[in-house]
């Protein structure tokens, strides 16, 4: 039974916003029990070809994957894109241009909160962004913690970095149909990330699913470490409504903030498409029989 593999689909690693290598990682999710993994950094694909490699050295199956930022409906949306060529030159230039903008987005973000008091966070964040490029508020909220501001980055999200508080700033991301659609042109499979976690009306949600699904999109996560047990539920009944797979999660960043630990989850509900059975012929196999044994993973 395909749903009962232990898959876990979104992680992060020092080339996003994770605290570990795309190596410690694989060695994690492996001694957790994960049978297919994927690791979906956000907005960039360098530890890609590292991934693979360690998840194939460890008899680990392998997913590329990613997690781009959009906006949608004036708010922050993450679509993960899995089992695409991380070759495809569109792919990669549509992530260089949504990254892109982070450096002064990170700016902003160090005059407001300077303007709140806290000063050179900057330099601060920078000095925790394993990859500049990808600055993001989690290395903000690790120097917040570091310098005593808060206790943990929970608090640092509550208190400074979510919408109308000092640190944060307004950005535009990537729209919904271009991320979908460099997905889809990769040859993998676009899934909306976490959807319990957006602050959407009914009406909102809806346009959200309809249009993800218009422009191809194929899956949604019902299991992640972003929902209760009964939002599994709620999102399962999305999933079989909209006609689209299911994904499974944890979305760990590290072994000191993440609540939940890579390939623990409980298992996705009945009746439901995983999303790795779309993608079987791009799952990257240990041992040279299985199929997509050679599917590329980018450099
Ligand atoms: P960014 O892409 O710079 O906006 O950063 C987004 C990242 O911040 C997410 O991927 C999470 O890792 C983290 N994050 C967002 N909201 C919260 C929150 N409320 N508490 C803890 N971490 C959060
Ligand atoms: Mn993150
Ligand atoms: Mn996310
Ligand atoms: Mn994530």
């Amino acid at each position: 039974m395909p749903s009962i593999l232990n898959a876990d689909l979104h992680c992060h690693s020092v080339v996003s916003d994770g605290t570990l290598t795309p190596e410690a990682l694989a060695a994690r999710a492996k001694a957790n029990g994960v049978e297919l993994w994927a690791l979906t950094d956000h907005d960039e694909l360098g530890g890609q070809q590292r991934a693979a490699l360690a998840a194939k050295n460890l008899g680990l199956q392998y997913l590329t994957g990613v997690e781009i930022s959009v906006t949608f409906i004036n708010q922050t949306v993450h679509i993960v894109g899995l089992g695409f060529d991380a070759d495809n030159p569109a792919l990669q230039r549509g992530l260089m241009q949504t990254r892109g903008g982070r450096g002064q987005r990170a700016m902003k973000m160090s005059e407001g909160l300077a303007k709140a008091g806290i000063q050179g966070s900057y330099e601060g964040a920078l000095k925790f962004a394993g990859n500049h490029e990808l600055i993001s508020r989690t290395h903000f909220a690790r120097f917040l913690v570091e310098s005593g501001v808060c206790r943990d980055t929970y608090e640092v999200f509550r208190k400074y970095l979510t919408e109308g508080k000092p640190g944060f700033v307004e950005h535009r991301w990537a729209s919904l149909k271009d991320a979908v659609t460099w997905i889809r042109e990769a040859g993998g499979a676009a899934v909306i990330a976490h959807p319990a976690r957006y602050k959407f009306s009914t009406n909102e949600e809806f346009a959200l699913f309809s249009e993800f699904k218009n422009h191809g999109g194929q899956g949604v996560e019902v299991v992640t470490g972003s929902h209760t047990a009964a939002e599994y539920l709620t999102y399962a009944d999305a999933a079989r409504e909209f006609g689209l797979a299911a994904s499974r999660g944890s979305d760990f960043h590290s072994p000191d903030e993440s609540h939940t630990e890579l390939g623990t989850l409980p298992g996705l509900p009945g009746n439901l498409t995983p999303v790795w059975e779309l993608l079987a012929h791009r799952i990257q196999h240990t041992s040279t029989s299985g199929p997509g044994a050679s599917a590329s993973t980018g450099h």
